[in-house]
């Protein structure tokens, strides 16, 4: 038996080397499954084709150009894309997040406190401007009592 005493190329017909390593690029099987690198790839470059003539498998040109690419690459290519990619809608997401917050919270707050300090400097200037101190503001009480005292004057006005 012809097969039994090694394995050849298709192309070539000798034997896989350390240097020349015999390859099984397609679903072809029995003795003409292997082929070196470099005969399959002269033999595609004659033949303008990217697939077996024989059993129609598309060939797979990273395996014939880079036999020692490790199969953790793709993935780990893959996972580096969806992480960019998820970082990218992270990004987004932060980013609207951030001018919700602007418009939303920060804006609001900031107009509610310039407001203040502007009527609390207006106060303030009236005030010394008429020698005065700037009285205490008025607690819940003060105003309650206040209410009171106008109401009762009012009514007291009234009668
Ligand atoms: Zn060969
Ligand atoms: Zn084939």
């Amino acid at each position: 038996m012809v097969e039994d005493e090694g394995d050849v190329c298709r192309v070539c017909r000798s034997e896989g080397t350390e240097d020349q390593p015999l390859y099984h690029p397609c679903k072809c099987s029995g003795s003409i499954r292997f082929v070196h690198q470099d005969c399959l790839t002269e033999w595609l470059r004659h033949s303008k084709k990217k697939y077996c003539e024989v059993c129609k498998y598309p060939f797979s040109f990273t395996p014939i150009y880079d036999p020692r690419m490790p199969d953790t690459i793709p993935i780990i290519l893959f996972l580096r894309r969806g992480i960019r990619r998820l970082y990218g809608l992270v990004q987004i997401w932060f980013r609207a997040l951030l001018v919700g917050i602007v418009w939303l919270i920060a804006l609001p707050w900031a107009t509610v406190w310039i407001w203040r300090f502007y009527f609390w400097s207006g106060e303030s200037i009236a005030f010394s401007l008429n020698g005065q101190k700037l009285p205490n503001r008025p607690s819940d009480n003060n105003i309650e009592s206040g209410e009171k005292k106008w109401s009762q004057y009012n009514i007291f006005g009234t009668t």
